[in-house]
């Protein structure tokens, strides 16, 4: 039998790898610019921190965990988002008694049993943030802004055209009682028509039919209820604050009345970043604030905000130059000069392991390979080298070697130091390149 990986899930190799940790390192870049410091919880948690958390009436908790028993029995699940577990380290930790506001982010795999396809994975990756405020209303919005200002600005770093941050609010716990009230009246007359799921959906979870991308729900959605209409005053003056501290800082958004999110814990302002470079699954990144999540989950009262940006579909947005960018260059390449034979020999290799020796100890990567010059070509070009070195038995001595520009496909012959920087200062071009 072939091994492959399992359904879903994927290989990532270089150099898809180096833009994926690029991408990882310019996040912690950025949200250390923001004075958020990095929290990792564990991939498997008790399978009833989401049941509680998330809901039991969502699509996450109720279709599409991996929950398995451990061997003493215990229902484990692969996490299939990390808010509920930053908010579960919170509590258990007591983090409440450190000062606030706490900020925290986080980036890896998360596990989800969906239908596989372009954008979607059963595993896939998040790099994520979340806020956690400490007491008194008029923090809360500035929470809210923090949160979306540090997702542009992230977000800018990839010269990325075509996104857009959407903005609702779904108002506390009140508002949206009132709000699923209407929802349930309304959808009730629209029974007929609806998609099975969202049928099921009609008593238990209404908001989510707002989600629906079913063709049959498309009608019904069009013309139902706002909950802008519904929000009472508290949840009224937070979101205008919220819209107007935006418009202030210059950040741009577009108001979505029907944006709800999938997911039972948020309150208050809920986001999503959608490019119109991707297909169905064209949500980069979610996120929102949640007043009592940690509370439900025994910790005090205390309001959080944050986001997961999904890293796959992320890339998958990249174009070919930005990824290259990205990528950087690879190292020196340092061959021996054939002396005796064609190919080079054993002999010979020893120069260029010692020359590779001395390049690295000056912080420059460099890697040796041997042959055929045209094979030695094919080697540098598969690890993205700008230059070959040849070297001879007397580089020692005369510090000289000759290098292959790959690019001009010329050779000169030039002292070893002089090879070095030629790579440090293309590395610098890219490096600084990089913010576009
Ligand atoms: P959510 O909180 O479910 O909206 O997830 C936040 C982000 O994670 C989404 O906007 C996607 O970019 C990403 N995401 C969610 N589920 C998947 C998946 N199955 N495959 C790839 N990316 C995903």
């Amino acid at each position: 039998m072939e091994l492959r990986t399992p359904k879903g899930t994927r290989d990532l190799l270089p150099p898809a790898t180096k833009v994926w940790a690029e991408v990882e390192s310019i996040a912690r870049e950025v949200f250390e610019l923001y004075g958020y410091r990095e929290i990792r919880t564990p991939i498997i948690e008790d399978a009833a921190l989401f049941e509680r958390g998330v809901g039991e009436g969502t699509d996450l908790v109720g279709k599409e965990m991996f929950s398995f028993p451990d061997k003493a029995g215990r229902r484990l699940t692969l996490r299939p988002e990390s808010t509920a577990s930053v908010c579960r380290a919170y509590v258990q930790h007591q983090l409440h008694l450190k000062p606030h506001p706490l900020k925290f982010y986080y980036m890896g795999p998360q596990f989800r049993y969906e239908r596989p396809q372009k954008g979607r994975y059963r595993q896939f990756h998040q790099i994520g943030v979340e806020l956690f405020g400490g007491a008194g209303g008029a923090s809360y919005y500035h929470a809210d802004v923090e949160v979306i200002s540090l997702l542009v600005r992230f977000l800018q770093k990839f010269g990325l055209t075509g996104l857009e941050v959407k903005l609702n609010s779904v108002g506390d716990r009140e508002s949206r009682e009132g709000y699923r009230a209407a929802l349930v009246d309304y959808f009730q007359k629209w029974q007929g028509t609806l998609s099975d799921d969202s049928k099921r959906r009609v008593l238990q979870n209404p908001l989510r039919i707002l989600d629906s991308k079913h063709p049959d729900d498309a009608p019904a959605i069009s013309g139902a209820p706002e909950i802008t209409d519904y929000l009472n005053s508290l949840s009224r003056s937070h979101f205008d604050a919220v819209l107007n501290l935006l418009t202030d800082l210059g950040i741009p958004f577009r108001v979505e009345p029907r944006l709800v999110r999938g997911l039972d814990y948020y309150t208050h302002t809920v986001f999503e970043v959608v490019s119109h470079g991707l297909g169905s699954q064209d949500a980069i990144c979610g996120g929102g604030a949640y007043a009592n999540l940690i509370k439900q989950l025994g910790g005090p009262s205390v309001y959080g905000v944050g986001f997961a940006i999904g890293e796959d579909r992320l890339v998958e947005l990249f174009s070919e130059e930005s990824k290259r960018r990205l990528e950087g260059i690879g190292p020196l390449i340092v061959a021996p000069q054939a002396q005796n034979s064609k190919y080079g020999s054993a002999y010979e290799m020893d120069d260029a392991i010692a020359l590779c020796e001395k390049i690295r100890a000056m912080g420059v990567p460099a890697d040796w390979t041997m042959g055929r010059p045209e094979k030695v070509f094919k080697f540098a070009e598969y690890l993205n080298s700008r230059f070959v070195i040849f070297v001879s038995p007397d580089w020692g001595r005369t510090q000289v070697v000759s290098v292959r520009d790959m690019e001009s496909k010329s050779l000169t012959t030039t002292p070893i130091s002089h090879a070095i920087e030629l790579w440090r200062s293309l590395h610098l071009i890219k490096r600084e390149g990089r913010d576009d």
